[in-house]
């Protein structure tokens, strides 16, 4: 893989969840680049032996793991598999996240009457169900996984964690109550990480990424007929950039974040990676 410039992560074990999907698969192939051995840890195997097919391919070392970042017991022998196979972790990438249409509200804005609708989801009858589901999902499903790993790299040389926030953190987007809620909490998770474990030499920041068109987000900017949607033309117009993020500039924040001598004394960031969206009022 093509990198903007090289860390060295010889020989350092990176555990990656959510590897097998849009963003954190790219994350997973230059942190292997740079020559870490990688866990690709994905609710989704195959997801997961695509990517360290992959990786392999290139002369690097992976392998894949099927997690459930929600549930102790499918960590826990997540983390024999990687000590066994690949060493004890130094890296953490907390990448498994996203929203859910169960904690989607329909319209922006409440409408006259939206408390007596059934046939659309207002914010009156969004289901606990759904909003649970994303707060578990982007929350817990970063607590966990750090409860579990993080124990390998307690008083290790050069440890970090990286999790991944959002633009909603900053501020919420229309219609995402729960997803911004949770990525806000990931983001407030992040600062009290890297308080907890500064005397324990492991550094903790987060990536908050922009708009990048992924399987997670694309019913929303795009329609069936793959064009923009009314919401993506709203997203590019506050961009100051004017685009969508490519998922490979993600890169370079990463391995600053990553890079022990780069970000030495870099610890508990959120580092917008956003075209200039968060910066821009919109005027
Ligand atoms: P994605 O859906 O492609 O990847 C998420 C991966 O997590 C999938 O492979 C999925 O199988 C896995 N996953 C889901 N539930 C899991 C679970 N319980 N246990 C283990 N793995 C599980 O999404 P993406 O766009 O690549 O997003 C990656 C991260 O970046 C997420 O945290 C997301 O919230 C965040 N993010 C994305 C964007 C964007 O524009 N795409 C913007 C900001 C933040």
């Amino acid at each position: 893989m093509k990198l903007p410039f090289q860390i060295d992560l010889k020989d350092k074990v990176a555990v990656i969840t959510g590897g097998g999907g849009v963003l954190c698969s790219t994350f997973a192939k230059a942190v292997a680049s740079c020559g870490a051995k990688v866990a690709v840890l994905d609710l989704r195997k195959e997801a997961a032996d695509k990517v360290v097919a992959e990786i392999c391919a290139e002369g690097g070392c992976a392998v894949g793991i099927a997690a459930n970042v929600l549930e102790k017991a499918s960590l826990d022998a997540a983390k024999e598999r990687v000590n066994r196979e690949l060493g004890t972790c130094d890296i953490l990438i907390n990448g498994a996240g996203g929203n859910h249409p169960k904690g989607t509200t329909t319209n922006e804005y409440y409408l006259e009457g939206d408390e007596d609708r059934e046939d659309l989801i207002s914010f009156f009858n969004l289901d606990p169900a759904g909003i649970e589901f994303v707060f578990n999902l982007n929350f817990l499903g970063t607590l966990l996984p750090t409860q579990v790993f993080a124990k390998d790299m307690i008083g290790k040389k050069d440890a970090t964690i990286l999790n991944v926030s959002s633009m909603n953190a900053f501020r919420p987007l229309t219609k995402i109550p729960a997803y911004s809620g949770a990525k806000a909490s990931v983001s407030n998770f992040t600062q009290w990480l890297a308080v907890h474990f500064s005397k324990a030499g492991i550094r903790v920041n987060a990536l908050a990424p922009g708009f990048f068109a992924t399987d997670q987000n694309r019913a929303l900017l795009f329609n069936e007929k793959g064009e923009y949607t009314e919401r993506s033309h709203k997203i590019i117009s506050q961009t100051p950039m004017g685009r969508f993020g490519e998922k490979e500039e993600l890169i370079g924040a990463l391995l600053f974040l990553l890079s022990s001598e780069a970000a030495s004394f870099v610890n508990g960031v959120v580092l917008p990676v956003d075209g200039g969206f968060s910066a821009y009022s919109g005027v």
